[in-house]
C-alpha cells in the first residue's frame, strides 16, 4: 500500500493499516505534516465545513446525523491518541451580527433537537450578538499532534520516507495508493485536480497576552474569522480570506499585506492595545463544490483511492476519513464511506 502525503489523513491511514499487518509506505514531498495539517488553527471540531442546520437540508436528517456521528467518536479517538498536543475545550461559534444570529438559532435547535450536545450562550457586548458553545471540541496544536499520530503509525509498522515527492502514480509499486494531498493535490489526477481547488488560509500568533482571554476556540463570521489562546497566552488569530477572495484562492504558501495587517487590527479589536506579532505563515486547504471531501476509491481507477477537500475542515474530518479508507481497504465497508463516494466529481 502507498500513501501520498504525510498530512493528517495519510499519516491516519497509515496507523489504521500498519495496525492491521499491512505493509504501508507514506511519501512525503517535503516533512510530516508541513502541509496544512500543521500549518492551521488547531481548531478541532466536530462536523464539517456546513453547519449542522446546513448539513441536514442538504444531506438529509440521517447522513447529517451519520456524519456529526463519525466526527465525535473521531474526536474521542484524537483525545486518546494525541496526548497533550489536545486539550479538551469545547469550541465557541460567534454571531457577527444579527443576521448571524439567526444563523446561529438554527444550528442550536438543529443541533439539540437531533440529540448532540450543544449551548446557547447569550453575549451582547456590542461586539458579538449571541453564541452558541460545542462542547465535543477542543484545541490542537497541531504540528505537535500530527507528529506523534506519524511517530504512531511508524512504530505500528508503517515506513515514511520524508522528501520524497511523487511525480507520477506510475512509479507506485503498490496494489492500493491513496491519494490524501489536500489542497496540495496537483499533477498526479487530473480530475482531482479539477474537483478540488486550493485555498489559502494566513494565521499571525502573538507574543503571550498578559491573561487569558478566551478559554477555547471562537470563531466568528461563519468561521471565515477563527482565534485561540495557546497554553502560554499567546494569541492565534486566522482569517479574513472572504476580504480577498481572488487573491486568496491559490496553492501559494505566502502572507499579504492586506490580510496581514487586517489579522494585526482585529488582534488589537478583541483584546485591546496593540499586541506584538511574532509569527506569520500561510497554509493550503482543499475545497469541493459542495463543501465535503472526496473520500473512497476512484471509478474506473483499480486501486486507487482518494481522500481529500474537507473545504477548510479537516483536523478532525482528515483523522476520521483516513481510518475510513483503511477500513473500505480492509474490507469492512464502513456505512460513513457513502457520505464521501468522489464518483459524484470524479467522472469514470
Ligand atoms: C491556515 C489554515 C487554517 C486551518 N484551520 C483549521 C482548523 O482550525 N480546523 C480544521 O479542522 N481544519 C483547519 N484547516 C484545514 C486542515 O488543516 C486541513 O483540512 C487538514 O490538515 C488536511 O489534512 P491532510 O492530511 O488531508 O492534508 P495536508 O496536511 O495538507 O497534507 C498533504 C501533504 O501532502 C504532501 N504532498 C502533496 N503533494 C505530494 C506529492 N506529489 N508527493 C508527496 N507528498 C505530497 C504535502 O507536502 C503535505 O504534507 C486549516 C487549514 C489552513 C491552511
Amino acid at each position: 500500500m502507498a500513501i501520498v502525503g504525510a498530512g493528517v489523513t495519510g499519516c491516519s491511514c497509515a496507523l489504521t493499516l500498519a495496525e492491521a499487518g499491512l505493509r504501508v509506505r507514506v511519501h512525503e514531498a517535503r516533512e510530516v505534516a508541513s502541509g496544512a495539517s500543521g500549518r492551521n488553527g488547531g481548531f478541532a471540531l466536530r462536523g464539517g465545513a456546513m453547519p449542522y442546520d446546513v448539513a441536514r437540508v442538504e444531506l438529509g436528517v440521517e447522513r447529517a446525523a451519520l456524519l456529526w456521528g463519525l466526527t465525535e467518536r473521531a474526536l474521542e479517538r484524537l483525545a486518546s491518541l494525541a496526548g497533550d498536543a489536545f486539550r479538551h475545550t469545547g469550541s465557541l461559534r460567534l454571531a457577527a451580527d444579527a443576521a448571524e444570529a439567526v444563523a446561529l438559532t438554527a444550528e442550536f435547535e438543529a443541533l439539540r433537537d437531533d440529540g448532540f450536545a450543544v449551548e446557547w450562550r447569550s453575549i451582547d457586548d456590542g461586539h458579538f450578538h449571541g453564541s452558541i458553545f460545542h462542547p465535543p471540541d477542543g484545541s490542537l496544536h497541531p504540528a505537535r499532534w500530527v507528529r506523534r499520530l506519524a511517530a504512531r503509525a511508524a512504530e505500528a509498522g508503517a515506513e515514511i520516507r520524508e522528501h520524497d515527492r511523487v511525480t507520477s502514480l506510475d512509479e507506485l509499486a503498490a496494489d492500493a495508493v491513496l491519494i490524501s494531498t489536500d489542497g496540495y493535490t496537483q499533477g498526479l489526477l487530473e480530475p482531482l485536480d479539477r474537483a478540488v481547488k486550493p485555498a489559502r488560509g494566513q494565521v499571525i500568533v502573538t507574543e503571550p497576552l498578559e491573561r487569558a482571554y478566551f478559554s477555547c476556540p471562537h470563531y466568528a463570521r461563519y468561521g471565515y474569522d477563527y482565534w485561540q489562546q495557546t497554553e502560554d497566552l499567546r494569541l492565534v488569530l486566522g482569517g479574513f480570506r472572504d476580504t480577498a477572495l481572488d487573491e486568496e484562492s491559490t496553492a501559494e504558501e505566502a502572507t499579504t499585506p492586506g490580510i496581514q495587517s487586517r489579522l494585526e487590527a482585529y488582534a488589537g479589536e478583541l483584546v485591546g492595545g496593540n499586541p506584538k506579532v511574532t509569527n506569520r505563515w500561510s497554509g493550503i486547504f482543499g475545497v469541493t463544490d459542495d463543501l465535503l471531501p472526496l473520500v473512497g476509491s476512484v471509478p474506473g481507477r483499480e486501486g486507487l483511492w482518494v481522500s481529500c477537500g474537507y473545504s477548510g475542515h479537516g483536523n478532525v474530518l482528515g483523522l476520521a476519513c483516513g481510518d475510513l479508507v483503511a477500513r473500505g481497504l480492509l474490507g469492512q465497508s464502513p456505512p460513513e464511506l457513502a457520505l464521501f463516494d468522489p464518483a459524484r466529481m470524479l467522472a469514470a
